[in-house]
């Protein structure tokens, strides 16, 4: 045996336990299990046709000799992406710590205090330096969250009698290009007519809704946008600011200004480029808009004892609820991007924020200062960071690549310099030598920078900032790195035990996949970068791509968008534009089952079409006749149907290939959502099963981790009918020969975390892949086994199997006065995370181990359980003060004086021996959802404020 395998350290159970796990499920082998579970006509005959695993020791070689191919230039492109100093502490700490980048979402609050706390001083520092009220946990990019900018206008225009038949919005002509395309995507299927122009020409005239407008302008020119803010007010259109934060410290905040939404990406707080991601982008707006607000809000409470809590704020705002009412289908978002930006703000303080941004601009200014007495003319009559200068492009970039420095050439005459953070003397000595040999001057260095100020007076920022303590205690290293810690302390991850998330796939985020992540020829690229300096991450890239074809059977892939929800609405707008372009204009209706994840119908809503849902039969599977039913009655408008496999209900439906058959015999073509593919790697496909897209959460069963919430990676994988559709870039161009234009920002979305997929289907290999997927299986049926005497167990495959997660009906418990949520409450006192609650079904947890859990955590998950199914049983519905309803009890409860409750402490806290060894202690007790919904406050006000 090659004990070298990356598999072994991948896969949970030893080849030890599999008998004893077979005999306790009842079966021989994995052969007999897996003919069990999914259906015979659907499972694949060969291993996937991949390289050989490599080592861990192999990869780590392959991927620092692949990073070599990348060339590191000095970045000076600018347009929304910026070289920045990511604070060692933070690197060391946040960035490359599980304890923080394997969390899940925080919906578990009593055990999420800490990154709830981390997001607070993210919100806190957007919404101080943007002027506005409230703001948001984060966003995928800059162009996405400007897209949701214009959606949430959209949606309170229809509010507005005098505004609600309107449906134009104004573009200025300075917005970013990628930001520019993206509005294209997301306008035109939502009814919304872009106009492109010059602010200072723009009419004001009534038809319009909304507006948005870059500061400081794409090539760097600052606007003074308080007149037409006002004039847009007085014709009730709504303007929303797309601000660099950066220069917010030196500048009028938008939210001064009068804006209504102020969006932006957060990369440049200390987040490196990463050929384009992931970052945090930022959305505040006003508090009248808060029930709009795209994305997850981190709001303050308090516990049952009146103490102060953080947790997810207006939950009832998600898809989830609103479904095909959504107006956005943000899920997964980036908070662990955002913590570490949040971080860079309490790590510089307001003083030290100003100090950069001061040098920075004094950068710019000298910059432009020398380059004029070189004769080079400066464009901008007011700039912060980037100037922008007519000199022959061609010569200039010839010289500048030779140096390895990157402008942006804006055209054959123009070029732009955003200069940033890391920009020295010498760098700046640099460009000017740069430009002396172009235009033939001789080069004069400069030896300090000048202090002079090209913001006008009235645009020089007065408002103060970052005032709260968290922002001004915490400079010296010690006390950051005891700050990072105390907070990690009070968060549940996957460093600790398992989370068992049905549907979110929380498996191992291994170290080996992990590394690359920080090494500079990988994370310090620009994502506009000339393609030819990037040859590294081509090749990765297009090497993940042809992977993802292989595991799921189709043609194409693209890597842009930055969630799964995102990679919903990017394959349904390809089926949208395939049908366009047969000439099939009308075909807008999309068959959704009830049983579908919230992002389905709000993604569909998203991409313009005509929900129709379909029925889920008693035994959770699809109702195959009313499908079909369906599908006739609107077959001449058929666009898709979008369906998860395995189904949200964790089985393999056998109907699955007619279910499919019926939607296309009917015009349709079939999404499927692909959530699960844990379960099916290496086994089975959508290419198999009849589907023609489907998106992947590399962030799920590609080991990505959740970081708290994000990032994510949601590819799409298509068939030869959707290749031409794949979506492009302005800058960079990707995609088909047809292609949509862009879905996210950056040409390949995230890449930076591409890499982390990557590594794991390259250590893995096709034996791997396939032994992941029926260890999952395997660990979901073991449990399953152990869980059914003590649980129902909702919906399973026709002979008995559960896919790679089963569901738990709590349901009953209701009659002894137990909710759901108090069984999530009480595994915290055992040590673990809750399963999913109440998806897809209300009143149930699911359950998924995912392959990486080995069998002792595994019996200990079981344990928890079932000792909590016996603390049901002996409860009654009049026993209001018992164990369940007053968990979790934290270690202040447990070591007071007084201690009142009827059962013990050591019930209470340590009611299974495995948790001494290993206490977790959640830091507050039960939050108080309504209050805080009551009371909404998103950032860390002080004390007194919300008391
Ligand atoms: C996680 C999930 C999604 C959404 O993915 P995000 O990356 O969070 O946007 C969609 N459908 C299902 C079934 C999921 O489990």
């Amino acid at each position: 045996m090659k004990t070298d395998a990356f598999a072994l350290r991948h896969l949970g159970p030893r080849e030890s336990d599999l008998n004893h796990m077979f005999k306790t499920i009842g079966v021989e082998s994995f052969e007999q299990l897996i003919y069990e579970t999914i259906p015979d006509d659907i499972r694949l005959k060969k291993d996937l046709n991949l390289e050989p695993a490599m080592t861990e020791y192999e990869y780590s070689n392959h991927i620092q000799e692949l990073g070599k191919k990348n060339k590191v230039f000095k970045s000076y492109i600018g347009l929304g992406y910026h070289p920045t100093i990511i604070p060692a502490v933070i690197q060391r700490n946040i960035f490359e710590n599980p304890g923080w980048y394997t969390a899940y979402t925080p919906y578990q609050a009593e055990i999420a205090q800490g990154r709830l706390e981390a997001i607070l001083n993210f919100q806190t520092t957007v919404i101080e330096l943007s002027g506005m009220e409230i703001a948001n946990a984060s966003l995928l990019d800059e162009g996405t969250a400007a897209a949701e900018a214009m959606a949430l206008l959209f949606d309170v225009r229809s509010r507005d009698q005098k505004k609600n038949n309107t449906n134009k919005f104004f573009v200025s002509e300075e917005i970013l290009p990628q930001t520019l395309s993206v509005l294209q995507t997301r306008s035109t299927p939502i009814g919304v007519e872009l106009v492109i122009g010059n602010h200072e020409k723009f009419n004001f005239s009534t038809e319009f809704f909304g507006a948005i407008l870059q500061y400081p302008g794409k090539y760097g020119q600052v606007h003074d946008y308080s007149g037409f803010i006002s004039k847009a007010k007085a014709q009730d259109i709504k303007v929303a600011v797309a601000a660099d934060i950066l220069s917010l410290v030196k500048l009028t905040s938008p939210g001064e200004m009068g804006a209504d939404v102020v969006v932006g990406t957060s990369q440049r707080f200390g987040i490196p480029m990463g050929y384009g991601g992931p970052h945090a982008a930022f959305f505040a707006t006003k508090e009248e808009y808060k029930r709009s607000m795209p994305g997850r809000i981190i709001g303050v409470t308090i516990d049952t004892n009146g103490n102060r809590a953080l947790r997810m704020a207006l939950q009832t705002r998600e898809q989830h609820i609103k479904r095909e009412k959504a107006t956005s289908n943000i899920c997964t978002a980036q908070v662990l991007l955002a913590v570490m930006a949040g971080m860079y703000a309490v790590y510089h303080g307001p003083k030290g924020l100003k100090y950069i941004a001061d040098k920075v601009h004094a950068s710019a200014v000298t910059l432009a200062d020398a380059l004029n007495k070189l004769g080079v003319y400066q464009t901008n009559t007011s700039f912060f960071d980037t100037i922008a200068v007519k000199a022959n492009a061609t010569k200039v970039k010839a010289i500048a690549e030779k140096q390895e420095v990157n402008f942006f050439y804006v055209d054959g005459e123009t070029i732009s310099i955003s200069l940033n953070e890391t920009t020295s003397v010498k760098d700046i000595n640099q460009i000017i030598s740069i430009f002396a040999e172009a235009v033939g001057k001789e080069y004069v260095a400069i030896s300090q920078l000048v202090n002079e100020s090209m913001v006008p007076e009235n645009l020089e920022r007065k408002s103060t900032f970052l005032q709260h303590e968290v922002f001004n205690n915490h400079h010296s290293e010690s006390q950051l790195m005891r700050y990072i810690k105390k907070l990690e302390r009070k968060d549940l991850s996957l460093n600790h035990s398992m989370i068992s998330l049905g549907s979110c796939t929380m498996k191992l985020n291994a170290a080996a996949e992990m590394l690359p992540l920080s090494m500079a020829n990988w994370n310090s690229i620009h994502p506009f970068a000339p393609i030819e300096q990037a040859e590294g991450y081509q090749i990765m890239l297009k090497k993940l791509e042809q992977q993802l074809n292989v595991v799921t059977g189709f043609q194409g892939t693209t890597l842009q968008p930055n969630s799964g929800a995102q990679g919903e609405y990017a394959g349904l707008m390809t089926i949208r534009a395939y049908h366009m372009s047969r000439g099939d204009h009308h075909r807008n209706v999309c068959l959704i089952p009830a049983s579908a994840h919230g992002t389905n119908p709000a993604s569909a809503a998203m991409a313009g079409m005509e929900i129709i849902v379909t029925k889920t039969m008693e035994n959770g599977n699809i109702d195959v006749e009313d499908l079909r039913e369906k599908a006739i009655q609107h077959a001449s408008n058929l666009s898709c149907l979008m369906v998860t496999y395995p189904s949200t209900h964790g089985v393999f439906e056998s109907a699955i290939r007619e279910i499919t058959k019926i939607i296309h015999d009917n015009g349709g073509l079939v999404y499927m959502d692909g959530a699960n593919m844990n379960a099916q790697v290496g086994l089975t496909n959508p290419a198999t099963i009849g589907a023609d897209v489907c998106h992947l959460n590399l962030h799920k069963t590609f080991a990505i981790p959740h970081g708290g919430g994000g990032p994510g990676v949601g590819p799409i994988c298509v068939n030869d009918k959707l290749v031409p559709f794949l979506p492009t870039n302005p800058i960079i161009p990707t995609g088909g020969s047809q292609a949509i234009s862009a879905i996210s920002a950056a040409p390949y979305g995230s890449a930076l975390v591409c890499l982390i997929s990557y590594g794991y289907i390259t250590m893995l290999g096709a034996e791997g892949l396939k032994n992941a997927t029926q260890y999952a299986i395997l660990n979901a049926n073991y449990m399953k086994t152990r869980l059914e005497n003590h649980y129902p167990i909702l919906y399973a495959g026709e002979m008995g199997r559960a896919a790679h997660e089963m569901i738990l009906d709590c349901r009953a418990f209701e009659e002894k006065g137990i909710k759901v949520t108090d069984i999530a409450k009480r595994l915290m006192d055992y040590g673990f995370h809750a399963p999913t609650v109440s998806f897809p079904v209300a009143g149930t947890l699911m359950v998924e181990p995912t392959e990486s859990e080995d069998l002792a955590e595994l019996d200990r998950f079981c344990d928890a359980m079932i000792s909590i199914r016996k603390e049901i049983e002996a409860t009654t519905k009049e026993d209001t003060n018992n164990i369940l309803r007053n968990a979790p009890h934290t270690l202040a409860m447990l070591t007071t004086d007084s201690w009142t409750f009827p059962y013990t402490r050591e019930q209470a806290a340590f009611p299974l021996d495995y948790i001494a060894e290993n206490k977790f202690w959640p830091t507050v007790r039960r939050v108080d959802e309504a209050y805080g919904d009551r009371n909404l406050v998103c950032s860390c006000a002080p004390i007194e404020a919300y008391m």
